[in-house]
C-alpha cells in the first residue's frame, strides 16, 4: 500500500526536487518495493524500517532450517543493511518500530527498539508492507509447550524446537 500526499506527482522519476520515500517493513514487500523504486529513480531518498533485526529473508527457507536442512541461520539472509546501502543507496534501520502515522503532517513516529528513543520521521511517500501476523486456531492443545507459529527468523524460537535436536 503505498500512500501520497494530493499535491504529490504519481510519477517518481519526474520528480523535481528530492523526494522522500518511506518503506515500512524490509522482508519481501517492502525491499523488493524499496529496490524496485532505486532502479526507477535514482534521485530519491528510499529509508526502510523493519522491527526485526533483519531484512530480506528467505521465509520459504525456514522450514528448512527448523527441520536442519538448512543449520546456519545467515544462509537465510538474502540481502543485508550493508548491501542494501551499498547497491542500492537505500537507508535500513533494523530493530525499528513504525508506531504511528501523522498522516496530515506526512510524518511517521518510529522508536528505536534498541536505545528505546522516538523520532519523527517526514515522508513524501510512504510505503506499509508490514506483513501479517499467524492464526493460532482455537484447537484444544494449541497452547502446549512444543506448537510454535514459524513466521519469522528469530532463531531463539526455531533452535528451542525439539524437532531440531533430534
Ligand atoms: C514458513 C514460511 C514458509 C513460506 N514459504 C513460502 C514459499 O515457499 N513460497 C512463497 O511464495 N511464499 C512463502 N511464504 C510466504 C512469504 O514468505 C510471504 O508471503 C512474504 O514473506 C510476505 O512478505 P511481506 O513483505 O508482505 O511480509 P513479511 O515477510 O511478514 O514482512 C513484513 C515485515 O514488516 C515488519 N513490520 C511489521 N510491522 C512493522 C512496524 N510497525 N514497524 C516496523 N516493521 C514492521 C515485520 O517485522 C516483518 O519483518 C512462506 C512464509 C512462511 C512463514
Amino acid at each position: 500500500m503505498i500512500q501520497q500526499t494530493n499535491s504529490q506527482s504519481t510519477n517518481l522519476q519526474t520528480a523535481a526536487t528530492r523526494r522522500r520515500v518511506l518503506v515500512v517493513g524490509g522482508v519481501a514487500g517492502g525491499a523488493s518495493c524499496a529496490a524496485r523504486l532505486r532502479r526507477l529513480d535514482e534521485s530519491v531518498e528510499i529509508v526502510m524500517f523493519d522491527r526485526g533485526p533483519y531484512v530480506s529473508f528467505a521465509n520459504c527457507g525456514l522450514p528448512y532450517y527448523v527441520g536442519n536442512v538448512i543449520s546456519d541461520e545467515s544462509r537465510l539472509l538474502v540481502a543485508s543493511r550493508e548491501m542494501f546501502h551499498e547497491r542500492f543507496n537505500i537507508e535500513v534501520h533494523t530493530e525499528t518500530e513504525v508506531s504511528s502515522i501523522d498522516r496530515s503532517a506526512c510524518a511517521i513516529i518510529v522508536h528505536d527498539l534498541r536505545t528505546d528513543q522516538t523520532r519523527t520521521e517526514r515522508y513524501d511517500a510512504l510505503v506499509l508492507s508490514p506483513g501479517a501476523a499467524p492464526i493460532r486456531p482455537a484447537l484444544p492443545g494449541v497452547d502446549l509447550p512444543g506448537v510454535f507459529a514459524v513466521r519469522t527468523i528469530p532463531a531463539p524460537i526455531i533452535t528451542a524446537m525439539p524437532i531440531r535436536k533430534r
